[in-house]
């Protein structure tokens, strides 16, 4: 499941040129579903156009598969165009889970926790070859929306909305994608 963060009204981080993380985040998403796709994988995306689905509404779109796998895709207004970071939720689990009760909404990503920061590694580890200054670890942070998803689930945030013009950013789709490919397939080939 690709989730193109933002859109509609919610433009996301937006350049003094007028470029907007919405449409940036969208064509990655486009150009990453077509490779995966190619890859063979079934792919959703959150979102196709203009809309703005809920939080919840993109974590139920990952929630409705077994198995599947989540992707929130930003773009940042700071950072060095043509680095590439990935995260994975970093919420403290709140207590024990529940054995058997359904577990709550907003902890569904907690028994994920692992899978997501060992997701997240692989897709930084490529990143890092991929996009020159870009991080070799991933970081732990509270991602809100990951938080509901009932799989592994990880953001990758590019750099910068604030570039003159579209090109040197929409130039890291497609490594980009080939990148997150790379990593899925180790990820879906090691344990698990
Ligand atoms: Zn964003």
């Amino acid at each position: 499941v690709i989730d193109p963060a933002h859109g509609g009204a919610d433009t996301g981080a937006r350049g003094a040129s007028g470029v907007q993380e919405k449409d940036v985040v969208l064509h990655f998403a486009t150009l990453l579903r077509d490779l995966l796709q190619r890859q063979g994988l079934r792919v959703v995306l959150t979102r196709q156009f203009a809309d703005n689905p809920s939080a919840d509404d993109r974590a139920a779109a990952a929630n409705a598969y077994r198995d599947a796998i989540f992707i929130s895709l930003h773009a940042a207004s700071t950072g060095r165009t043509g680095t590439a970071r990935c995260y994975f939720d970093g919420t403290p689990p709140r207590g024990p889970l529940p054995a058997a009760a359904p577990l709550a909404w907003d902890r569904a990503q907690e028994p994920f926790a692992l899978a997501s920061q060992r997701l997240a590694t692989l897709i930084q580890a490529q990143l890092h070859q991929a996009f020159s200054g870009s991080p070799a670890e991933p970081q732990a942070a509270p991602v809100r929306p990951l938080r509901n998803v009932a799989a592994p689930a990880v953001a990758i945030e590019v750099s910068s909305v604030s570039v003159r013009n579209r090109e040197p950013l929409d130039a890291m789709a497609l490594p980009l994608a080939e990148a997150v490919a790379r990593a899925i397939s180790a990820f879906r080939g090691g344990a698990g």
